[in-house]
């Protein structure tokens, strides 16, 4: 027998009014809060702000000198933003995790990554550090993570005092303002960070762009988003360009089209319509600089990487919903300045699925970023078939409104 969720529809029906109205469970992302198979979790298994703060200099100072750690920036609520930089090589790879707080293998994932990377001195680790330069941001957003939920914790208010001009403008469409079960956004109010990038990294908010909606840019309002919008600008004229961005999140709990198998990890590197087709005709200034190919081939990389441990779990591994137009998303932006572009989607959020199997989730993580960047270091990246992303699975579900 099938088990189709099928609370998925109606979840994506409310998510696809987001924009026009301030829903009960306004973009849940996949989970389905209220419904019976949620239940409070604790989440004492993952990573705290404070946590975060302790690793990265255990592992800094561990690695000696190898893995370099900096505050890039402050949340809203002041909290400490990080960039860990290790490698010395002209690829540069830019890996974000927990921009939606309840999404946090992501974070685990990249502190495995950067121990590995700071104290292995095998010649494989050696090699790729020579080649690529990483620079991980492990939780960049934690307000978010301290509340265990998708939105950070600002109110728009806040932001007119940052930006005067929008005095009298209506609150962009991805702040939420609503009260359920789990979360209280109407006394802590919070926008969705990953609908506030624009590709023009220069972009200043313009009162006549806002409220806007899911298919049009962000306005960097928000000081999560603008500390990684300034950390990959500052990549971008050291090094003239970020080769890669990779974004880690979770999602809701699908299937692996065709099969009965859950899926435990989707991926994809289509965000927005291509820049040379008639639908992404608004993107036409960036048709130079986006390279599609490049984000297929980064997300073979990743799938065969996976692939290589054989049997499930790390079989179930499926495209995410394609033909998306979420330029507001870091990916959509940082796709159109020029970064092969890779989303990560682990199965379950906090909410529907707690600590369970979090050891198996964080290592596909880990082995599907692993693959990216050992290959862009071995260069074989480069040689993939890019059609080969058609080949990857696809997930079984019937929206497609976004991570
Ligand atoms: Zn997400």
């Amino acid at each position: 027998m099938r088990k189709k969720n099928k609370f998925a529809l109606l979840c994506s029906s409310i998510v696809l009014t987001a924009g026009l109205a301030a829903p009960v469970y306004a973009d849940s992302h996949g989970t389905n809060p209220g419904t019976p198979e949620n239940q409070e979790y604790s989440i004492g298994g993952f990573i705290s702000h404070a946590e975060l703060s302790n690793k990265l200099a255990q592992i800094e100072k561990s690695s000696q000198g190898t893995v370099d750690v900096e505050v890039a920036g402050y949340s809203n609520q002041g909290r400490e933003i990080y960039t860990a930089t290790v490698g010395t090589g002209d690829k540069v790879l830019l890996l974000q995790s927990e921009i939606h707080g309840n999404e946090k293998t992501g974070t685990a994932a990249l502190l495995n990554l950067l121990q590995s990377f700071g104290s292995n001195n095998s010649p494989e680790i050696k090699n790729i550090l020579q080649e690529v330069t990483i620079v991980a941001m492990p939780m960049i957003n934690p307000d978010a993570t301290e509340l265990n939920r998708r939105g950070n914790d600002m109110t728009w208010e806040e932001v007119v005092e940052d930006f005067p001009q929008l005095e009298g403008a209506e609150p962009s469409w991805n702040y939420y303002t609503y009260t359920n079960q789990y979360w209280d956004y109407a006394s802590q109010p919070g926008f969705d960070v990953n609908r506030d990038f624009n590709p023009d990294l220069d972009y200043q908010p313009q009162p006549e762009d806002f409220p806007a909606n899911s298919s049009q840019p962000g306005w960097y309002i928000t000081p999560e988003a603008q500390t990684v919008r300034d950390v990959y600008k500052g990549l971008m004229e050291e090094y003239g360009k970020v080769d890669v961005f990779v974004d880690l999140h979770h999602q809701g709990e699908y299937y692996v089209e065709g099969s009965d198998e859950k899926v435990t990890l989707s991926i994809s590197g289509d965000f927005i319509p291509h820049p040379e087709s008639v639908e992404g005709e608004k993107y036409s200034e960036y048709a130079d600089t986006y390279d599609f190919d490049f984000s297929k081939k980064l997300n073979v990389a990743a799938y065969d990487a996976l692939q290589e441990r054989g049997n499930s779990p790390f079989d179930n591994i499926t495209l995410y919903p394609q033909n998306l137009d979420l330029p507001g998303t870091a990916l959509g932006s940082f796709a159109l300045n020029g970064s092969g572009a890779v989303l990560f989607e682990v199965t379950g959020q906090t909410q529907s699925y707690g600590q369970k199997k979090l050891g198996q989730l964080v290592k596909a993580v880990e082995l599907g970023v692993y693959g990216i960047i050992d290959q862009v270091a071995s260069g074989d990246v480069y040689e993939i078939d890019a059609d080969r992303y058609y080949d990857i699975p696809l997930t079984d579900r019937d929206q497609d409104y976004g991570f």
